[in-house]
């Protein structure tokens, strides 16, 4: 059974995708998730990609365990600080935005995270805001101060259920015209906001303007899903105000709960304290990739500690990640360089088996992925113990891989693509290939598997069999 620590009742709950349960997982429903984005006023930082991350771990074990999903992430390209960016540099808020937005996604690739189903662009949702805020309005909660469209905190006798905040604490008619706010100063948010005439703007019905940053993400869903959706995910800091507002705003708007499950990840620390832009205070991936540290290794660091744990960051945990990467990529060589014939011993059927098992157990449980590790390395030891015994067979290699390659569906790190420029073209390996083959019918065997060796290091396997030799990626 797969359970979850939903931060709406502070408590573990059982995963029920739709809300009704199944005898069997394939019976559910897709799993709606939406996971609040990147603002993309800057490059992102590694602190945000130990959320996304987060993300992608949760898509991929879902997936693993046979749901379907069906997930969005937002990219806030409107918002204060975007355009702040744009008008400092005199360009277009498109213009601005796209810069920034293209080289998220180039980094998220750069890090081995899945494609999710749905990017959607707050700029490309006026439509369901424009909605949303109709719906608002006529049930009293909107009122207007010059062209600003505020959402009245106090006539909504059920705001403050996520952060669980004081209502006597709330300031009534009392307002916020930024986007981020703290706790301790509850005000009404704005939904509209009023623009500089020289500032882009759009008409919705209750006016010209441009939205506020809470309503961009319940317009988002409500345009994509259209009805209440399973998993809602972001960082810690998005708690309050940003989801507190956008279930006033939706579920107001709409009369049916917005979220069946809140899941929020905890912060990326540097000497203790939030990675941020503000405080200045941050890596991001390609400061690391020109440091000379592997992409492959920043992923799995920041994937180790559980989500809703701190974690700290520090360049030596990210050089100390090299040495249990390459424990792995000792034991899928052995199993790649086995070519002995013969069956597969009871022991290592049996610990694939408990591999498995004890793998899915972890992540079943809040999705405890450091024990998922840890188990994934305890059985690294097993199976060189086995290995030491006798040597694999090609049967017990092929099942030892397979293992790896099941469980990598959702660890993303064992069979880790450098996306390199160096990247060899098949013409190039063809080459190799070849060179090899002259080595080898002039008998010159360390040069033969020198070249054997260079390309297995870039991924790909030779086959050698009657007919020539095959390559393969791994
Ligand atoms: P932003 O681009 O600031 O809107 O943030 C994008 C996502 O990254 C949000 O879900 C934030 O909660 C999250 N985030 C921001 N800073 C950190 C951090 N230091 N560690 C982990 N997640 C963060
Ligand atoms: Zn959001």
């Amino acid at each position: 059974m797969v359970k979850f620590y939903n931060t709406m009742s502070r408590k573990l709950e059982e995963f029920i995708p739709g809300g009704v349960k199944k005898d069997s997982i394939d019976e559910y429903p897709p799993v709606s998730i939406y996971s609040c984005g990147p603002t993309v006023y800057g490059l992102a930082h590694i602190g945000n990609f130990r959320t996304f991350l987060f993300n992608d771990i949760l898509r991929r074990f879902l997936k693993f365990r046979g749901f379907t999903v069906n997930h969005s992430m937002n990219i806030t390209d409107v918002d204060d600080k975007t355009i702040k960016g744009a008008a400092a540099e005199g360009i277009s808020l498109k213009e601005y935005t796209t810069r920034f937005t293209d080289i998220f996604f180039e980094d998220l690739k750069k890090l081995n995270i899945e494609d999710f189903e749905h990017y959607p662009r707050a700029t490309e949702s006026i439509d369901s805001m424009n909605d949303i805020i109709n719906r608002l309005n006529s049930k009293d909660l909107v009122y207007r101060d010059g062209n600003s469209l505020y959402f009245s905190i106090s006539k909504y006798d059920k705001y403050g259920k996520l952060s669980r905040i004081d209502p006597d604490a709330i300031k009534s008619g009392t307002r916020y015209d930024t986007d981020e706010y703290h706790k301790d100063d509850i005000r009404d948010f704005a939904l509209w906001k009023e623009v500089e005439p020289d500032e882009q703007g759009w008409d919705i019905d209750m006016g010209h303007g441009r939205p506020g940053w809470h309503i961009e993400c319940s317009a988002m869903i409500r345009k994509i899903y259209n009805s209440t959706i399973d998993i809602h995910t972001g960082g810690v800091d998005l708690v309050f105000p940003h989801h507190e507002n956008e279930i006033a705003q939706s579920e107001a708007a709409y009369d049916e709960p917005f979220v069946r499950y809140w899941l929020h990840a905890e912060h990326l620390l540097v000497d203790n304290s939030k990675m941020s832009k503000s405080k200045g205070n941050f890596f991001t991936l390609n400061d690391l990739l020109e440091k000379g540290y592997p992409a492959r290794s920043v992923r799995y660091l920041l994937m180790t500690a559980h989500y809703r744990k701190q974690f700290n960051f520090t360049l030596e945990n990210l050089e100390n990640a090299e040495q249990p990467l390459s424990r792995i990529d000792n034991i899928v060589e052995l199993c790649l360089r086995s070519k002995k014939t013969g069956p597969v011993r009871p022991a290592v059927k049996d610990r694939i088996s408990s591999l498995l098992d004890e793998f899915t157990t972890s992540l079943n449980h809040d999705l405890n992925i450091s024990g998922a590790i840890g188990h994934l390395f305890e059985a690294v030891t097993d199976f060189n113990k086995i290995y030491n015994e006798d040597s694999f067979s090609k049967e017990e290699a092929e099942s030892v891989i397979e293992v790896f390659k099941k469980i990598d569906t959702v660890l993303g790190f064992i069979f880790f693509k450098e996306k390199k420029s160096s990247q060899l073209s098949d013409e190039e390996i063809e080459t190799y290939i070849s060179r090899r083959n002259s080595a080898k019918s002039e008998k010159k065997w360390d040069e033969a598997d020198s070249i054997r060796d260079l390309l297995l290091d870039k991924g790909i396997v030779l086959e050698d069999s009657k007919d020539g030799t095959r390559w393969k990626m791994v």
